[in-house]
């Protein structure tokens, strides 16, 4: 028996991905999405999702969305956002299964704004499995942070912010870092062939 082999393979029998949005699928802004057009994929991105389905791992998104508890855009803009992003990914023969996020501010103390793990209890409850060892990828710290609780396994991409997060460090341990979302779906998925 290899136990190295035993010990990976949990975390790909779960068969899911959480992925931020802002800054690993999209490119990011300090002046936030507010609209369709302001969401630009990242080259690869979509692709990398494709390979990830074609896999058998459902995609997943969870994503602070600030903007709204602060008035810069409503829920029909960020219907449309997504409404975008689903279509560009189907185009990319991707499929992001459903997108989890928290409207609020950090005044509102929700539960569910990343670092907190409201987002990521909550995919767990919809897809009535336990996150330890699902990958969950990110570009800010915070999302990594979300992850530590429920045995997430952390991987930061230096797209959007990920370059300034690891100058910053204080990565969780353990923490995987990849060029992109398709460098990480490469790396993923090399690491779970026997
Ligand atoms: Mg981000
Ligand atoms: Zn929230």
């Amino acid at each position: 028996m290899d136990a190295r082999k035993e010990k990976t393979q949990p975390p790909h029998s779960r068969k899911l991905v959480i992925l931020d949005r802002d800054g690993v699928i999209n490119a990011d802004s300090d002046q936030f999405i507010k609209s369709p057009e302001e969401w630009i994929a990242i080259p690869g991105a979509l692709e990398a999702i494709a390979r990830l389905n074609q896999a058998g791992y459902r995609v997943v998104v969870a994503s602070n969305q600030s903007g709204i508890g602060r008035g810069l855009f409503d829920m029909v803009a960020l219907n449309a956002i997504h409404t975008k992003m689903h279509r560009a990914a189907a185009t990319a023969g991707a499929r992001i299964d459903a997108v989890f996020f928290c409207p609020h501010t950090a005044e509102d103390r929700c539960e569910c704004r990343k670092p907190k793990s409201g987002l990521l209890e909550e995919i767990a409850r919809r897809y009535e499995l336990s996150l330890s060892g699902v990958p969950i990828v990110g570009d800010s710290l915070r999302d990594l942070q979300a992850g530590v609780p429920l045995g997430c396994d952390p991987h930061l991409v230096l797209t959007g912010k990920g370059r300034k997060t690891l100058a910053h460090g204080n990565l969780p341990p353990h923490t995987q870092v990849h060029d992109s979302l398709q460098a990480f779906a490469l790396d993923f998925l090399a690491a779970g062939q026997d």
